[in-house]
């Protein structure tokens, strides 16, 4: 897994709608194994990709590093439950923001109370970049997924 951006796959992301992504979206560029990561803030929220909900674990990996980048600490990623019973993930700064949500959201819980995965301490790397990619980059990135 690489150390900066936590995913052994370094071209995996992004996972939907790839070029529109690359093109439209300022991207967290790991300066460690080159994996973009979608980190824009839509225009009307201000939420970027990692405040929504994943549906797995291993997707939620995939956007760690962006929580943590943004926020300068290491996030968690917990579970959460509906009163369905359906599972889903969802990254935290902290436990505080976790109570917050479950606070507004009557209907969910999280059963463990503490992440199910998180980096443990924060760190930033010397070849980050957070910026929009070129056409040539978009190009080559795409290549070579
Ligand atoms: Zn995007
Ligand atoms: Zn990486």
């Amino acid at each position: 897994m690489c150390k900066e951006c936590y995913s052994d796959k370094n071209r995996i992301t992004p996972l939907l709608n790839p070029l529109d992504c690359l093109e439209n979206h300022t991207q967290y560029i790991c300066g460690t194994c080159g994996r973009c990561i979608c980190i824009e803030h839509d225009p009307n929220r201000g939420l970027q990709r990692w405040n929504f909900p994943f549906r797995s674990l291993e997707i939620a990996k995939l956007y760690l590093r962006t929580a943590d980048y943004t926020t300068k600490k290491a996030c968690g990623i917990y579970e959460i439950e509906n009163s369905k019973g359906k599972v889903s993930y969802k990254i935290f700064p902290g436990n505080e923001d976790l109570l917050l949500f479950l606070k507004k959201n009557k209907d969910k819980k999280c059963k463990r109370m503490t992440p199910v995965f998180t980096v443990g301490d924060y760190k930033e790397y010397p070849h980050t970049e957070v910026r929009k990619l070129t056409s040539d980059e978009i190009k080559r990135y795409m290549n070579e997924r």
